[in-house]
């Protein structure tokens, strides 16, 4: 009984693998990589997610992410993309001064964001492409970049009015691309969840409706892959950059009741502010904001926590301002008299301690060679190049991930 019962599981073993060794040889599963950017993991039992909750039942879910520091949108699909922390990636911020080159990176310079310089490390896509593997992006911060030589083979300039269900048509179209051109890497990208949580604030009805919309696109994304014979031989990575918080005229820090704006150059403004003071002012500007310390944390670069992985990187300025989000979960902002009664404040923000729960992004996979019905604690972002290069069967560049964190998602 127990021979027999061995025998089997021999056999079983054997046509596992050499059907996977002839479904190598044949043609490589593709991956999927999706950002849905802002989405809360809590956000979505609060509203109708029918084919993330289908994805959920039939693949690995985690309880939430942890962005790297700042939590905000280009240090994290960048990070996640290479799996290095924002002092190896030096993509620091979405605004950033870059004192050797001189150059200001805003994510409206399009000439800044293609510009291979401001990108550290060697993203999935280019690993990808150095292993002969053809790759696509339908955005994703950081691929319309020559980095160390190489693009996506498609990439498009980023166009935040091209409906989403285009964007979907275009993944069906590159899937159903004849085997040499087709792509085996993939990113989509949806910003719509973000911008109603900037709006009006954490886990408004717009947020939750903007959801459920992102939703709808997914399965109608998957509605035609399985006409297409693609769906469910695919892998895919559904994942959030970071989470959001709500702001309130309550809890606004006004930085020229403290110091004076004319001793520093602000580089980038709440919740991260980061300021090089003028010449000679270094000392005075730290010690008043390190006296008024109340809602925010002040440091110099050299002191700021190991933890945050953050201000080794030359693009970080000498001072760094970090609001706190209050026990009752609304983001402090840090602002100016006159910007505040120029332009008040948005619903909601994020950008905040990367640590704190409510930055927590979301992270669900999908697919043949993912673990059905599963559920993972919370990890860090930088451990998802790892398991891409594992999924596509490629040699991960040096990383600070470890593939042994979400090896367990993998069957
Ligand atoms: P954040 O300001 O951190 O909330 O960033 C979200 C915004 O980043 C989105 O609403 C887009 O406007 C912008 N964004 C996202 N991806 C890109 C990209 N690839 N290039 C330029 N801007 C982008
Ligand atoms: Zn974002
Ligand atoms: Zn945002």
């Amino acid at each position: 009984m127990e021979k027999k019962f061995l025998l089997l599981l021999i056999a079983l073993g054997l046509l596992l693998f050499s059907s996977c060794t002839a479904q190598q040889e044949a043609e490589r599963t593709p991956l999927l990589l999706i950002s849905i950017d802002g989405l809360k993991p809590s956000d979505v039992n609060k509203t109708d997610t029918p084919v993330l909750d289908m994805l959920t039942a039939n693949g690995t879910v985690a309880e939430s992410m942890i962005p790297v520091f700042p939590s905000s949108t280009f240090p994290n699909h960048y990070s996640l993309a290479t799996g290095l922390y924002t002092n190896s990636t030096g993509v620091i911020s979405n605004t950033m001064f870059d004192p050797e080159m001189e150059r200001w990176f805003r994510l409206s310079d399009r000439s800044a964001v293609g510009d291979g310089r401001w990108y550290g490390g060697e993203p999935i896509w280019v690993t990808a492409e150095n292993n002969d593997i053809r790759t696509a992006t339908m955005f994703w911060p950081g691929s319309e970049a020559e980095i160390q030589g190489v693009r996506p083979t498609r990439w498009l300039t980023y166009d935040g009015s091209i409906p989403y269900k285009s964007r979907a048509d275009s993944i069906v179209t590159w899937l159903t691309l004849e085997d040499e051109t087709r792509p085996d890497f993939l990113t989509l990208y949806f910003s719509r969840v973000d911008s109603e949580g900037h709006r009006h604030g954490a886990g408004a009805d717009s947020v939750l409706s903007a959801i459920t919309y992102v939703d709808n696109v997914l399965g109608y994304m998957i509605e035609r892959l399985t006409e297409e014979g693609i769906w469910p031989n695919i892998n895919v990575l559904i994942t959030s950059d970071h989470g959001m918080v709500s702001l309130s005229h309550d809890h606004l820090i006004f930085i020229d009741d403290i110091i004076d704006l004319d001793d520093v150059n602000i580089i980038n403004w709440s919740p991260v502010v980061m300021i090089q003071p003028r010449e000679g002012k270094r000392e005075q500007v730290y010690e008043t904001l390190k006296a008024a310390e109340e809602n925010y944390s002040v440091y110099f670069r050299e002191d700021f926590p190991e933890r945050f992985h953050f201000g080794a990187h030359p693009r970080v300025p000498e001072i760094i301002m970090l609001a706190d989000i209050s026990d009752d979960n609304y983001g402090w902002t840090i602002t100016s008299k006159s910007f505040y009664e120029r332009r008040g404040i948005l619903g909601g923000t994020h950008g905040y301690d990367n640590m704190h729960p409510e930055m927590h992004g979301y992270f669900l996979a999908f697919g043949p060679d993912i673990k059905e019905n599963k559920t993972i604690e919370t990890f860090e972002v930088i451990n998802i190049y790892e398991v891409m290069c594992k999924l596509l069967g490629i040699e991960p560049a040096p990383n600070d991930g470890d593939l042994e964190v979400l090896r367990p998602i993998l069957r």
